[in-house]
């Protein structure tokens, strides 16, 4: 898991040097005619006229997340806390992403945990940060490092955890084909990493109603 970290460059980044021409709008909209006839449909037929366009523009704001950076969001920090220093727990966060290889929706929810030192954010500001990282191509694992090395870098905390349990339609309607089934992925920084009895108070608060 440190590996993923390390790696965990942002998705901008990579996208950017992979993607030298940003394709038009009609460029898009035709690739997605080319693949509803690949599926086996007619793109001319009136259903289907339209989709094209709605597509695009669906992707526009399901893949909002490459055009923003976790500074957006993660800009104000409230130090006025009156010395409050445990934990600050925020979850079930819900999120909707997709699979960067099937480009099948998953979903589900994150759990964000971290110790503050010298200042909060904003409760709201951790579902906007998901977002950012959930309206991009992703893994479940890649989307865990990114959010944690975001909340390590901008938020001056003492650690933090991040948790994410989602289920995987390329999992639930094509390949094995396993609906209900749960993926779990989390990554730890600080006291959550180095103490076990941290990661246990956690995992056991993330589980109480
Ligand atoms: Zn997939």
């Amino acid at each position: 898991m440190d590996d993923m970290v390390k790696s965990a460059r942002p998705h901008r980044e990579r996208a950017a040097k992979k993607v030298p021409h940003k394709p038009t709008r009609a460029e898009a909209e035709a690739a997605v005619a080319t693949l509803l006839a690949w599926a086996g449909d007619d793109p001319s037929r009136e259903g289907l006229r339209d989709t094209p366009a709605r597509v695009a523009k669906a992707y526009q704001e399901l893949f909002a997340g490459y055009a923003q950076d976790p500074s957006d969001v993660l800009d104000t920090v409230f130090e006025d806390v009156g010395g409050y220093g445990e934990m600050v727990l925020v979850k079930d966060i819900p999120f909707y992403s997709h699979c960067e290889h099937h480009i099948a929706p998953f979903f589900g929810h994150v759990h964000i945990a971290y110790y503050p030192a010298g200042g909060v954010f904003g409760l709201s500001k951790f579902g906007r940060l998901v977002d950012i990282y959930a309206r991009r191509l992703q893994t479940q694992e890649t989307m865990t490092a990114q959010i944690l090395a975001a909340l390590d870098a901008r938020l001056h905390a003492r650690g933090a955890a991040v948790m994410i349990e989602a289920e995987h339609m390329c999992m639930s309607m094509r390949g094995v084909r396993k609906p209900g089934a749960t993926t779990v992925t989390m990554q730890f920084s600080g006291p959550f990493k180095s103490d076990p009895a941290e990661q246990a108070r956690f995992l056991s608060l993330v589980r109480s109603k």
